[in-house]
């Protein structure tokens, strides 16, 4: 009775189940988030309320906490969750259900026998989105939320090397605002900051997930293509180059437009690390600056 009333005056979730494993207790807690009472889910198999709990690996750790007494850990990181309960009253947390990080162990009897399986939830929802936004302001541009440069330098050595590991194609494009400090010094730096974070979005609508778009500079980006050979890749970049000239930003009562100048290079002999792809990348976006922007330049193919 007493046991009872601290189970149900617990912040966290308390299931105890049967060696069939059906709910046996089923605090407070576990009925505000599921929604289900203790009366209605007692003697039913844990599985009939929650069939996605059905699986082989919370079967198994089941099996092991009754055979042996062992405990088992369902961490967030790993799970998100075991019991799907909808996020609520969570602010801003960006995710749609709250996650846990749960345990079950055995509950023995008088002859040292495990009776019972205990299995505790813990609303990690919090913590686990402060993780997630932090993780994403170390690799995001804050302006402009495409990746940041640091990140863009990781992926790159990680795609390279798998282009070394698996000879897959990987292209980067390179492509900066034409005359951004016009439109600095004539609508102001606060329209340039609203022109940038439009580009990014325009850019950044017509990419694969794969593809990785990153702010590598002011006003100048970069679009890693794994899987993407030269001529794809210059493809790409003429669908940018239209897609920005198209676009018009209107700024107090302006209505603007800019272009983007934009070099293609792929890795091929001779390129023999990610900077020096970045270097070529580089060299082709100066050359299109050269022959009058708005313009893509690729290196030579074949
Ligand atoms: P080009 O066609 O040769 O690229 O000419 P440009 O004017 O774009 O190039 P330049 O390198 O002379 O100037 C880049 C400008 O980009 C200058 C700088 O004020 C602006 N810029 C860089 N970062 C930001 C930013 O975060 N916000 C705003 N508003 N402007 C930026
Ligand atoms: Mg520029
Ligand atoms: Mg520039």
């Amino acid at each position: 009775m007493i046991l009872s009333q601290v189970f149900d005056s617990l912040n966290i979730g308390i299931i105890i189940l049967d060696r069939d494993l059906k709910v046996e207790k089923w605090n407070r807690w576990m009925e505000a988030q599921s929604g289900i009472e203790e009366k209605q889910i007692a003697g039913t198999s844990i599985f009939e309320a929650f069939p996605d709990l059905n699986t082989p690996k919370f079967n198994r750790s089941c099996k092991s906490v009754l055979s042996f007494g062992n405990f088992c850990f369902f961490s967030q990181k790993l799970h998100k969750y075991l019991f799907p309960f909808k996020s609520k009253g969570y602010f801003e947390t960006n995710f749609d259900f709250m996650q846990q990080s749960c345990a079950m162990g055995p509950l023995r009897d008088e002859n040292n026998e495990v009776k019972f399986i205990f299995i505790y939830v813990h609303d990690v929802t919090e913590v686990a989105s402060y993780e997630k936004k932090l993780k994403e302001m170390t690799m995001k541009d804050g302006l402009t939320g495409v990746y940041n440069r640091r990140y863009l330098e990781t992926r790159m050595k990680e795609e390279y090397e798998r282009h070394v590991r698996y000879d897959s194609p990987l292209s980067l494009v390179m492509l900066d605002i034409d005359h951004f400090k016009n439109v600095n010094d004539t609508y102001g730096h606060q329209c340039g900051d609203y022109i940038l974070k439009a580009v990014a979005a325009g850019v950044g609508q017509s990419i694969r997930n794969v593809d990785c778009l990153a702010r590598y500079g002011g006003e100048e980006f970069c679009c890693l293509l794994p899987e993407t050979g030269i001529e794809a890749a210059t493809m790409v970049a003429e669908r940018f180059r239209k897609v920005i000239m198209d676009q018009e930003h209107t700024y107090d009562g302006n209505v603007i437009k800019v272009t983007i100048s934009l070099g293609v290079a792929e890795v091929v002999e001779g390129i023999n690390s990610a900077k020096i792809l970045q270097k070529e990348a580089d060299a082709l976006l100066y050359q299109a600056k050269r022959q009058g922007r708005n313009k893509v330049v690729a290196m030579n193919q074949g």
